[in-house]
């Protein structure tokens, strides 16, 4: 199988909405009137995102995740995206489920593939996506005008939130990796969460307007808020009472049936939830008169959301525990599973 037969094969498809698509130099979007383009790139490399004997159709499905992602951070509606691709062979059973679990996200988006490029070489996937943002009035001085979403937005009083659940992405890494030991029940769920993130793009457009600040969580939740209180000038606190809760799988830890060897510190449950990465939730501000508008964005996406802390106009970030008692922050890094 040739190069173009390849792209003909697996990644040309329809473009309803795109003026032009896959088969020229350039794809052709027209942009509606009032409407700013939103771009984005992220690349997954094989051995340091993922693993190559991954399940193609989930590594389409978490390529494409991963930048529908960022557009849900900026609160931009999916238009369109391009796929640039560098694989050790043209093998269509690796092709096949690939473009498939690729192709059906972006379906289940309105996301069009318009172009890309097509390269042999150690395996590779790097996918732009374009998004759609209303032009809107500038919130402060200095800042643009756009209804975007941004992470410069948050101020002191300010609630924080985050969506949908933390940390198991990273606790089925462990796992995978084998640094500890996980029932097949609990593994299953955590895995599904590593390997198929879903995208909060609902949540992201339901708050425009409502959120103040917005980032999406794939570096850990303490890092990705990090950027929100640097873009913003502010600090925050954060109940770890609270955040500990956010881990899907710790129901299964809480019952009497899980053996002992596979019990979870709340420890270790904490760092997976505020440090461990490849969450892709989206963690936001609001101002406190906005709760009630938070909580109909939550129900208007169906995505849940958590209030676990507020903005401060002291600069750095402090974690309390359930009584409000200082928490030492040692969650940063991972370390400790390597000891
Ligand atoms: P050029 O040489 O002008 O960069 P190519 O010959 O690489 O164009 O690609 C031909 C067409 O196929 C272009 O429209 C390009 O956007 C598209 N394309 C190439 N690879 C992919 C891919 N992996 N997925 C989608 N479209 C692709
Ligand atoms: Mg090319």
């Amino acid at each position: 199988m040739g190069e173009f037969e390849l792209i003909q094969r697996f990644f040309t498809r329809p473009t309803p909405q795109a003026v032009l698509g896959v088969g020229d130099d350039c794809a052709l979007l027209q942009m509606a009137p009032g409407m700013q383009l939103a771009v984005s790139t992220d690349m997954l490399v094989a051995q340091r995102h993922f693993f190559a004997a991954t399940d193609p159709h989930r590594l389409g499905h978490k390529a494409l995740a991963v930048n529908l992602s960022d557009l849900a951070a900026c609160g931009a509606r999916p238009l369109a995206f391009t796929l640039a691709l560098a694989l050790p062979e043209a093998d269509a059973t690796w092709l096949e489920p690939f473009s498939q679990g690729l192709l059906a996200l972006a379906d289940a988006h309105g996301c069009e593939l318009i172009g890309g490029d097509t390269t042999q070489g150690p395996l590779n996937i790097c996918i732009t996506v374009f998004g759609e943002v209303p032009v809107g009035a500038a919130q402060r001085p200095g800042q643009p005008a756009t209804l975007a979403l941004l992470r410069s937005g948050a101020q002191p009083g300010d609630d924080i939130y985050v969506s949908g659940t933390l940390g198991d992405a990273r606790l089925a890494l462990e796992a995978l990796q084998g640094r500890m030991d996980l029932p097949d029940a609990v593994l299953n769920v955590a895995r599904q969460r590593l390997e198929q993130p879903t995208p909060r793009v609902a949540l992201g457009l339901a708050l425009r307007g409502v959120a103040s600040a917005a980032a999406d969580i794939s570096d850990g939740l303490l890092g990705d808020l990090g950027h929100i209180l640097q873009c913003s000038g502010v600090g925050a606190t954060l109940d770890t009472g609270i955040a500990i809760n956010l881990l899907a799988t710790q129901a299964y830890f809480t019952r009497a049936s899980i053996p002992f060897n596979y019990m979870l510190s709340p420890q270790l449950a904490l760092q997976c939830v505020l440090a461990g990465g490849d969450d892709y939730e989206l963690v936001f501000t609001a101002p406190a008169a906005q709760r009630a508008a938070v909580q109909a964005a939550s129900a208007a996406s169906a995505t849940p959301v958590t209030r676990i802390g507020q903005i401060d106009a002291a600069p750095g970030l402090r974690l309390v525990d359930g009584h409000g008692a200082p928490v030492a922050n040692t969650f940063t890094s991972f370390d400790h599973f390597k000891a």
